[in-house]
């Protein structure tokens, strides 16, 4: 484990929210993002809303700016999250978690809770100065952001497809060099 788990837990999350805004585009019901809330085990108010889902995708590109920000400039944006939302850490835990940070309480928006959460988990990567772990897809036409957890930073693509599809480009590659 590179950080606390609630840390890649939020991180993520937070990459998973961001890559929604590429093509093709997720995140655009109420439904998906009921969808995304389970999956990354929110807890807290969820108001399943036309309203809480725009506020979430409305975070998206602040998100991106964050997770890609250089370490002063991601400095910036933390305290700037955190005292917008007037955040308190406190130490809690509740199912399925071990002690672990909230910053603010779980009545205030969904919106605000992730932003805050990304916020509290870029502390981390900045204290660490570990911002060689986020970066965008090695593929050439893609822009999702990519997460590298691994124990030897192999990580460069930030799908599957993404992956496949690079691997089969330079296998041809290969093949077209030997003939
Ligand atoms: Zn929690
Ligand atoms: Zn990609």
């Amino acid at each position: 484990m590179v950080f606390a788990h609630d840390t890649e837990e939020s991180l993520l999350a937070a990459v998973a929210l961001v890559n929604s805004a590429e093509a093709p585009e997720t995140l655009t019901t109420v439904a998906e993002l009921e969808a995304f809330y389970d999956r990354f085990d929110y807890t807290g108010r969820h108001d399943r809303t036309r309203t809480e889902l725009d506020q979430v995708r409305d975070l998206r590109p602040r998100l991106r700016a964050l997770l890609l920000a250089d370490r002063d400039e991601a400095v910036r944006m933390v305290n700037e999250i955190l005292s917008e939302a007037r955040a308190v850490p406190q130490l809690v835990r509740h199912q399925p978690l071990d002690w672990h940070i909230h910053a603010v309480p779980p009545e205030a928006p969904l919106a605000t809770r992730i932003g805050v959460e990304t916020a509290m988990a870029m502390i981390d990567v900045i204290r660490a100065d570990e911002h060689a772990r986020l970066g965008v897809c090695a593929d050439g036409d893609c822009l999702g952001l990519v997460l590298d957890l691994s124990r030897n930073r192999s990580k460069r693509f930030c799908s599957v497809a993404c992956g496949n599809r690079n691997a089969v480009a330079a296998y041809r590659a290969r093949q077209a060099a030997t003939e």
